[in-house]
């Protein structure tokens, strides 16, 4: 590795898509669930799991069976697709093929899922697809695979269709987020469900002395973001001071994506009574409900790409900012952790598998060409030998196969890694790479590096580039 090259890998834990100067932004955005404010995420979306689940029987009357149904945080990963009509989970590719897929918790084996779904693409803007985009939506892919298995076993009479299941539980989950049955939950037992970490706040604070400005923009109600940021802001900052005194704006009820292209107006939040009235002259520091990007930008007297906002929520947060308004964008996957771990691990497998692949590509070209020459001349005279190369490659197949599986294993055990499928892209890495200027696994190690840092992305090769690589 060269001096150069070094230089560009200093920020090993912030990744970058488009360069981006940090110099240039003056406004930080943050989305508060699950970036600003971090989540015991499994302790989450178990209780969101049990929640629904007692929903549905008292509202829905499924059978009181499923509230036997254990939760493993395990069963789903972020970027999945639920395909609600035939019951499947499924994992894509970049190009949105299906790569790996169960029905309900059950694996489909490569030559069905070819059967049922020929080698199409799926289109997931039908509505017959639902996406799992948060992490808080583990939950319900894990509950409605839990359904499928009931409905094709032992509760078939007493469950409905996958279609209804599937919009039965956007009721409950829905209805779990509005009446506060949730919450009410999380209010009443804060540190088994929210993390705190004094880390966030200095980095706030050492960003704010580089005069960096923090807005937060959510979709949660302002009681919620009260009880989080009271919780997990103020009790590092000295000198009397709130988590307001740190973000010069904050903005509830965003209602994102919306917020990115349409024009609702603000309104004001009196920060003792949370009342709200409407917006009298232009938005100075304080507390809003609703609002809208574009006119926060230009009442601010802000240039878009002087904004950066940094959020979890692939569509909420970033692909439609990315569509519709020019802000520069940060996603957080948590899941990056484990991933760049299990690669680390992963490491040695990889070597072998391909010292492996680099026997087995000539010997598969020898195949290919003996056969081409037995087609085309019309002899035989090479049958024995090519017989005996067949043998050797699927020799070589028996000993990578198991070395796939282990590498595999480091990762999530049911859909492997979220960044990939196999050696393609998932779709969800897809969307990161198109959408997200840089991503990172937290908050924390975006507020790690200077505030003045040249976030350089990276020459990604082509297929016919790498001829001359190589
Ligand atoms: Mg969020």
């Amino acid at each position: 590795m060269g001096k150069h090259e070094r230089h560009f890998k200093m920020n090993t834990n912030v990744f970058c898509n488009r360069t981006l100067n940090m110099k240039r932004i003056n406004y930080i955005g943050l989305d508060m669930d699950h970036t600003l404010v971090r989540y015991h995420s499994a302790n989450f979306e178990g209780l969101a799991h049990r929640i629904m689940r007692e929903k549905l029987v008292q509202k829905k009357s499924y059978p009181k069976s499923i509230l036997k149904l254990k939760f493993d945080f395990e069963r789903a990963i972020r970027g999945l697709v639920i395909d609600k009509v035939k019951g499947n989970l499924l994992k894509l590719s970049r190009h949105t093929a299906i790569r790996v897929s169960s029905h309900g918790t059950e694996p489909i084996d490569y030559n069905k899922q070819n059967r049922i779904y020929k080698s199409t693409y799926i289109d997931i803007k039908d509505k017959n697809f639902d996406k799992v985009d948060t992490t808080f939506s583990i939950a319900f892919a894990t509950l409605f695979a839990q359904l499928v298995d009931l409905k094709d076993g032992e509760e078939k009479s007493k469950l409905p269709d996958f279609v209804t299941i599937a919009s039965d539980l956007n009721f409950v989950l829905d209805e779990a987020h509005r009446d506060g049955s949730l919450k009410d939950v999380v209010r009443s037992d804060l540190p088994q469900y929210i993390i705190k970490d004094p880390g966030i706040v200095a980095g706030l604070e050492r960003y704010l002395k580089h005069n960096k400005k923090f807005f937060i923009a959510t979709n949660s109600e302002y009681s919620y973001a009260k009880l989080l940021l009271d919780y997990t802001i103020n009790p590092y900052l000295k000198g009397g001071r709130t988590w307001q005194d740190i973000f010069s704006y904050t903005i509830v009820k965003a209602r994102k994506p919306n917020f990115f292209f349409e024009d609702t107006p603000f309104l004001r939040i009196d920060s003792s009574t949370g009342e709200t009235s409407p917006l009298v002259g232009t938005l100075t520091p304080g507390i809003y409900e609703c609002g809208n990007a574009d006119q926060f930008t230009t009442e601010l007297g802000l240039e878009p790409d002087e904004i950066l906002y940094i959020g979890d929520h692939i569509y909420g947060d970033i692909v439609r900012l990315k569509k519709d308004c020019a802000w520069r964008t940060a996603l957080v996957v948590e899941e990056l952790d484990r991933e760049v771990h299990g690669l680390k691990r992963a490491q040695p497998y990889i070597k072998r598998i391909n010292a492996l692949m680099e026997k087995k590509i000539p010997l598969e070209a020898g195949i290919d060409d003996l056969i081409s020459r037995r087609i085309e001349t019309g002899h035989n005279k090479n049958e024995k030998r090519i017989n005996e190369m067949i043998k050797k490659s699927q020799e070589l197949d028996k000993k990578i196969s198991p070395l796939i599986k282990k590498q595999q294993s480091l990762f999530n055990p049911h859909w492997g890694e979220v960044m990939r499928v196999g050696i393609e892209e998932s779709y969800f890495a897809y969307q990161v790479e198109r959408f997200a200027c840089i991503y990172m696994a937290r908050l924390n190690h975006l507020l790690d590096v200077s505030p003045r840092t040249y976030f350089r992305s990276v020459k990604r090769p082509l297929p016919h580039e790498l001829i001359v690589a190589n």
